[in-house]
């Protein structure tokens, strides 16, 4: 009973925060302050994790949360990745405590995180792949598509699963794996490496995994991005011939504005080179995570813009010049 009592006052609880979040989000807007996007992107990214958190106290139907999250990458590019899913939170979370210790990042070389960020195709393709390898070698009785699908989805090898890691919560409404008093703790893909493992490597593989992303991210921001299966597949539209024109959400460059300062460069969390380096035109890379950082810190009037379509939502200014006020 009162464990009931307090599911339902949290469940309050997330609706009032998601309340106050979006609020505030227009009030950031309108009040002209969304330049500090990365003010606005925490807030947001925040509410994000509590609706995550809030879908999981119902059943549902994860295979519909993959479609929508999928379908939304058409229009809105890796807008997930930039603002809403919950693991690029908390890696960022993590970069706030390094500045907070000012300690400095480390850069991956350009070559190797061009590689890496190929390399996240392959995995994808494992991913995928892989249940259908296991149907094969070991074929159903039936060839009806709807069990075969059931098969591929959610039997052995979980891809539904491996794909919408990044988005369980550190809380989560279920048995987690991790039980302190009345509260299931979790991380992402922690429970899906303890599915795959058993005995003692249940527990130093997942630990293993925690480790390594929070150590990764301390020093590389936004280190899982780099290999995410996730973040490939919602990149892997635009790669298609007849999908340019996708995601309609994207950036725009004004060669002529652009000084080659290099602080786009410096100031994106996953080292995407081609703002500095394209002549212009639309940002034509799916390694973008549209998280607007370099909009946000270009300090040239137009020369970075947020199009939708042809409509410009948001664009760079020129912050070296002081304000009226100053
Ligand atoms: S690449 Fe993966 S972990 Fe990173 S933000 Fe996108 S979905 Fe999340
Ligand atoms: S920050 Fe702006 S001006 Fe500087 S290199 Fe990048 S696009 Fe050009
Ligand atoms: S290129 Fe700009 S918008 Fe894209 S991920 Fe880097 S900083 Fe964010």
């Amino acid at each position: 009973m009162v464990i009931e009592i307090l599911g339902e006052a949290l469940k309050l609880m997330v609706l009032a925060g998601l309340t106050i979040a979006g609020i505030l989000v227009i009030l950031i807007w309108k009040k002209g302050l969304a330049t500090r996007v990365t003010y606005l992107r925490f807030v947001i990214q925040a509410a994000a994790l509590a609706t995550f958190f809030y879908i999981f106290t119902y059943p549902i139907w994860l295979l519909i949360m993959l479609i929508v999250i999928l379908a939304m990458s058409i229009v809105f590019g890796r807008f997930f990745c930039g603002w809403l899913c919950p693991f690029g939170l908390y890696m960022d979370l993590i970069t706030v405590a390094r500045k907070a210790l000012k300690i400095r990042h480390r850069d991956l070389p350009d070559r190797l995180n061009k590689f890496l960020h190929n390399l996240r195709y392959v995995l994808l393709l494992v991913f995928l792949l892989l249940p259908a390898v296991l149907l094969l070698m070991d074929p159903l009785p039936s060839v009806q598509l709807g069990i075969v699908l059931a098969e591929v989805l959610g039997g052995p090898f979980k891809p539904m699963n491996i794909l919408l890691g990044p988005i369980i919560p550190l809380i989560v409404p279920w048995a987690g794996p991790l039980v302190i008093g009345d509260v299931n703790f979790s991380y992402p893909y922690v429970q899906d490496i303890i599915g795959y493992t058993n005995g003692i490597y249940a527990t130093i593989f997942p630990l293993i995994f925690v480790v390594l992303t929070v150590v990764g991210s301390f020093a590389i921001r936004r280190v899982w991005c780099r290999f995410c299966p996730t973040g490939a597949s919602l990149a892997v539209v635009n790669r298609f011939k007849g999908f340019k024109w996708a995601p309609a959400l994207h950036l725009e460059k004004d060669e002529e504005k652009c000084t080659k300062c290099g602080i786009c460069k410096r100031v994106c969390s996953v080292q995407v080179t081609d703002v500095y380096e394209q002549k212009g035109g639309k940002i034509d890379t799916s390694m973008c995570m549209l998280c607007l950082r370099c909009v946000e810190m270009c300090p040239y009037e137009g020369c970075l813009k947020l199009k939708i379509g042809g409509k410009t939502i948001f664009k760079s200014r020129n912050w070296l010049k002081p304000s009226d006020s100053d």
